[in-house]
């Protein structure tokens, strides 16, 4: 019986101090010998529910096998044959909500390090430039070409599949650079751009056509694409931030998290000089949320050069939705949590600057509808503390763009569009969709998901007709 070892290597990281100060990448990646001795933590289990957790069902104890004998190029052929992203997943993923929560080790605290091992054999690939998967154009007769809206991971892994399957595809894009959330949202510390760059050139090289600056339902509707294109993905995600409408909320230096990153990451305020892209810089900046939105933002913040940093949150640590390695990570830079605090209102200086805000505390009562325990104002707790920076992070839903020039596409609760889960098709004919347009802000794997689920639809929909 093979020895059982529950040391669960860690990851190498730049320090807190050093790091604060800088945008580089903050996890720097397994070593081989230590890819080498976490994969032979794996026991290579006949069941393996590791699999059963991972939203696009990679071969798990399989790479991790491959990685344990030296073997990287077979590794990463595995992760590859279900994953196109494997260095975003390896690196973005909420291993512990998924594959890491039901292996063996999670009892012990120590499930094998999944998500590090799939980010080391991409990133080996990348490193000896090579490139496991080829399109092996699969013999398409009726040759039907397909159109995807938005270049995020839901559009990009519905164009991969399909193109590997032998359909010509095209993807139309809004904004001048593909990757969505990945290129404009999470920061390059967590997730370097040039990481998203060499995923999305992979697609292409795979055969896709890429059109950015395309925003779909102003350059051309859905309706229109739809006489060119024998069937259409929407995975157009959800841009549209909310705000909590409370008194002040429209004061200059109050961003929603949205907008904060994308002049950050995006158009890269963070290279001032070298990039004009204006964006305040205040001292004392406050973040309000407590999912993954959140933590890059107050980071981001950190690093732009604010002496202080709050997360303000209305519930407790517990319930925080962001990722425990974010959440670890932005306790270890400084950042200061704020829990069971809910801000009331914003105060403005003779320039209409924000200058002051109004939080109450809170105290948490019984579970409500999303399971989490509900929070509940404590009276007369107010208090004013200065604060020069807002940032909204509270959640986002769908641009309500595309429902509203697409006729017979409905839409749902904060309009996302609807679709079925076992199939990604919408209510009109020829029309799929999935990822975050579908479900609201939710996770990179699980857009992914959707797409492979949409990609095998819309096979079967242009072979068949039926729907
Ligand atoms: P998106 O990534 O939003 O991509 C949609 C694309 O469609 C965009 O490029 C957009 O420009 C384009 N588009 C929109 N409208 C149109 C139009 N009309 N015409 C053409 N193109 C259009 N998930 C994780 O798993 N782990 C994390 O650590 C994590 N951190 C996050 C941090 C931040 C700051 C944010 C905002 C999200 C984070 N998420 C994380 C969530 C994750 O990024 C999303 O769930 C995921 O990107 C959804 O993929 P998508 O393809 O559905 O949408
Ligand atoms: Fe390996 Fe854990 Fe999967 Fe078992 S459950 S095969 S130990 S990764």
């Amino acid at each position: 019986m093979a020895k059982i070892d529950l040391f669960r290597r860690p990851m190498p990281k730049q320090t807190p101090k050093e790091r604060i100060k800088n945008f580089s990448e903050v996890a720097l990646g397994y070593t081989p010998q230590l890819a080498i001795e976490e994969a032979k933590r794996c026991l290579q289990c006949k069941k393996p529910l590791c699999i059963g957790g991972c939203p696009v069902e990679i071969n798990i104890p399989g790479f991790i096998k491959a990685i344990a004998e030296n073997n990287f190029p077979e590794a990463i052929r595995i992760i590859k044959e279900k994953n196109s992203l494997p260095a975003i997943c390896g690196r973005v993923c909420p291993q512990e909500e998924q594959c890491e929560k039901v292996c063996v080790f999670v009892k012990k605290q120590a499930p094998v390090a999944i998500g590090r091992l799939e980010r080391f054999a991409a990133d080996w690939e990348a490193d000896s430039k090579t490139e496991s998967l080829k399109a092996e154009s699969q013999n398409n007769s009726n040759n039907k070409k397909v159109g995807v809206v938005g270049a995020g991971p839901a559009g990009l892994t519905v164009a991969s599949d399909l193109i590997q399957l032998g359909y010509p595809v095209t993807i139309f894009e809004a904004l001048h650079e593909a990757g969505g959330v990945l290129i404009y949202g999470i920061p390059e510390f967590r997730l370097p751009k040039a990481i998203v760059k060499r995923e999305v050139e992979y697609i292409c090289k795979l055969g896709v056509k890429l059109f950015c600056n395309f925003v779909v339902g102003k350059t051309r509707t859905v309706d229109e694409l739809l006489e060119e294109y024998g069937a259409l993905f929407i995975g157009s995600g959800a841009g549209l931030p909310w705000f909590m409408n409370i008194p002040g909320e429209n004061l200059n230096g109050i961003y929603s998290a949205n907008e904060y990153l994308t002049r950050a990451n995006l158009m890269k305020a963070y290279l001032f000089p070298e990039y004009d892209t204006p964006i305040k810089r205040g001292k004392s900046v406050a973040v309000i949320g407590g999912g993954n939105v959140a933590m890059d933002a107050a980071r981001v913040a950190l690093r732009l050069g604010a002496d202080k940093v709050s997360i303000v949150y209305r519930r407790s640590r517990t319930e925080m939705p962001a990722r425990l390695e974010e959440i670890e990570n932005a306790e270890e830079e400084g950042i200061i949590f704020e829990y069971l605090t809910l801000p009331t209102r914003y105060i403005g200086d003779e320039n209409n600057w924000v200058k002051e805000m109004e939080c109450l505390r809170m105290e948490l009562g019984e579970p409500d509808a999303s399971g989490r325990r509900r929070p509940i104002p404590i009276k007369g707790s107010e208090f004013i503390t200065p604060v020069e920076v807002v940032v909204v992070a509270i959640g986002q839903s769908p641009n309500p763009l595309i429902p509203q020039t697409t006729s017979g596409l409905e839409i749902g609760k904060n309009g996302n569009i609807i679709a079925d889960e076992k199939t990604g098709k919408t209510t009109k004919k020829g029309i799929f969709a999935g990822g975050d347009v579908t479900r609201g802000g939710a996770t990179v794997i699980l857009a992914m998901g959707d797409a492979r689920v949409a990609a095998r639809s819309i096979d079967e929909y242009l072979k068949t007709g039926e729907w």
